[in-house]
């Protein structure tokens, strides 16, 4: 992929050039819509950085503060967040763009996805992993001997856990997972 058009520092989205605190704008917006306590999302010190990475974006929370959530409310966070964002990032629009930072600021109550997460990112419309976005399937598996192996694969969450449910649930040998 060609280098991006942008002068140093910015970071290429689309045909758009963002900089740093551009990104740091955003993520706070769409922090303020997901949760309901925009306060919090007020203390939360945002740096942005670009560098050679495998994920498009990733984020990076101080650990030493357990996040914690109920629905949208958000009760606690980390006080510091670091953005990272990868050069293929500028392959995006800035409408997906958006949603990788809007699934990124449900983390900040969330660590997992769990139903919590869920929940929020079904609200906004937004995926729950890359692997779904890009239209990855929702794997069921199944720990034989020390290792995990994909049982089924399923289009969402939501259709993996009926199948959990109606079919293995009460079975009690082996333990499952599901991976999305
Ligand atoms: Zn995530």
């Amino acid at each position: 992929m060609q280098k991006g058009g942008c002068p140093t520092g910015f970071i290429q989205i689309g045909d758009s050039c963002l900089s740093p605190s551009t990104v740091k704008i955003r993520f706070r917006d769409l922090a303020k819509q997901v949760w309901r306590n925009p306060d919090i999302i007020d203390k939360i010190s945002i740096d942005v950085v670009q560098r050679t990475q495998k994920n498009l974006l990733s984020i990076f929370y101080s650990s030493h503060i357990k996040p914690m959530a109920i629905g949208d409310s958000l009760l606690r966070c980390a006080s510091e967040v670091r953005i990272s964002i990868s050069e293929e990032a500028q392959k995006l629009t800035m409408a997906e763009f958006d949603n990788y930072l809007k699934h990124e600021s449900i983390h900040l109550g969330y660590p997992q996805h769990d139903k919590g997460f869920r929940d929020l990112a079904e609200k906004h419309h937004i995926p729950v992993t890359v692997n779904m976005s890009q239209g990855g399937k929702v794997q069921l598996r199944e720990k034989i001997g020390n290792r995990y192996q994909t049982i089924q694969e399923f289009p969402d969450y939501d259709a993996a856990k009926r199948f959990f449910d109606e079919n293995i649930k009460d079975k009690k040998q082996g333990r499952f997972e599901i991976r999305y």
